[in-house]
């Protein structure tokens, strides 16, 4: 079946469906998106990722236009047109078409876009490996500048980043923050294990509120680990028992390798094999709901 994708309102086929090239989005990267799940027909932590879109879009003074269950009807409608039960969705809010400059107020209406799609980011065999990542020179975001908490349409910062481990062969790059301190991936957010206690950068160290990072904390406390967000250093990674990325995407994948140095044995540790299993039980128990 043809795929469809929405636009303000509208349902386009693929190659029909097409933006202005005076969309300030186009122009500056001015708008922000999200990247959601849906899991045999449900979409998951729903109100979570709506509610980081329009937290995202007040950032930057962005007036989606429609009320938060006006949007979700419309991702859900979509998904049924596109007749998918198990979907990546990419929802977009654009600043919308305007003058040429950056004023984004000449700007006439946002321009809202779903897309419904599949995505598997990374190899069975990588799940079962982990995977080789390095530290990356590119730092991210000061958050006093663009915040990291704003999942906006200007990922150039990530990309810079993204460049740099696919030149070195590295399937992620950690990034530090201004101050040295682990922040987290390009598009992931990072954890490591330490005797038995889980940690993870806090969001002060200028990182994504990663929905995915909040529901592995929340199932590592239910089965009584300890989470500790705290700041981490270059060598909190090098010497960690273990060490896994989270993302809607990604779900949870273990890292073997940092800069050429084994994680431990190199192998998916205990408590990451144990948190990507209560995490799919979750996804899957969502399904039957
Ligand atoms: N950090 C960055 C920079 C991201 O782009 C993402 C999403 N791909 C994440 C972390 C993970 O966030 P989530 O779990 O909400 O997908």
């Amino acid at each position: 079946m043809e795929p469809k994708v929405y636009i303000n309102g509208k349902l386009y086929a693929k190659e029909d469906a097409k933006v202005s090239v005076f969309d300030h989005g186009l122009l500056y990267g001015d708008g922000v998106f999200e990247g959601i799940r849906c899991y045999n027909g449900t979409v998951f932590k729903f109100s979570e990722h709506i509610d980081r879109l329009y937290d995202s879009a007040e950032a930057i003074a962005l007036e989606i236009g429609l009320t938060k269950d006006e949007l979700k009807s419309a991702v859900l409608d979509t998904l049924k047109a596109n007749n998918l039960r198990d979907s990546y969705i990419r929802l977009v809010v654009t600043r919308g078409v305007g003058k040429l400059g950056l004023d984004p107020f000449n700007c006439e209406k946002p321009q809202l876009i779903i897309i419904t799609d599949t995505i598997q980011l990374y190899s069975k065999e990588l799940y079962e490996k982990g995977l080789d990542v390095i530290i990356v020179h590119t730092i991210r975001n000061h958050p006093e500048a663009l915040n990291p908490t704003v999942k906006s349409m200007n990922y150039l910062n990530n990309i810079l980043a993204k460049i740099e481990c696919i030149k070195a062969g590295a399937a992620e790059g950690i990034m530090l923050n201004k101050d040295g301190f682990v922040a987290e991936c390009t598009g992931d957010n990072i954890f490591i294990v330490k005797d038995n206690v889980i940690f993870t950068p806090p969001v002060s160290a200028g990182i994504l509120i990663g929905i995915t990072r909040n529901v592995v904390i929340e199932l590592a406390e239910e089965a009584g680990i300890t989470v500790r967000e705290e700041q981490l250093t270059q060598d909190d990674l090098y010497n960690a028992d273990e060490c896994f990325l989270t993302g809607t995407a990604a779900e949870i994948i273990s890292v073997a390798n940092i800069d050429g140095r084994k994680v431990s044995t190199g192998k998916p540790g205990k408590i990451t094999l144990s948190l990507l299993k209560k995490y799919q039980e979750l996804t899957m128990a969502y399904s039957s709901v």
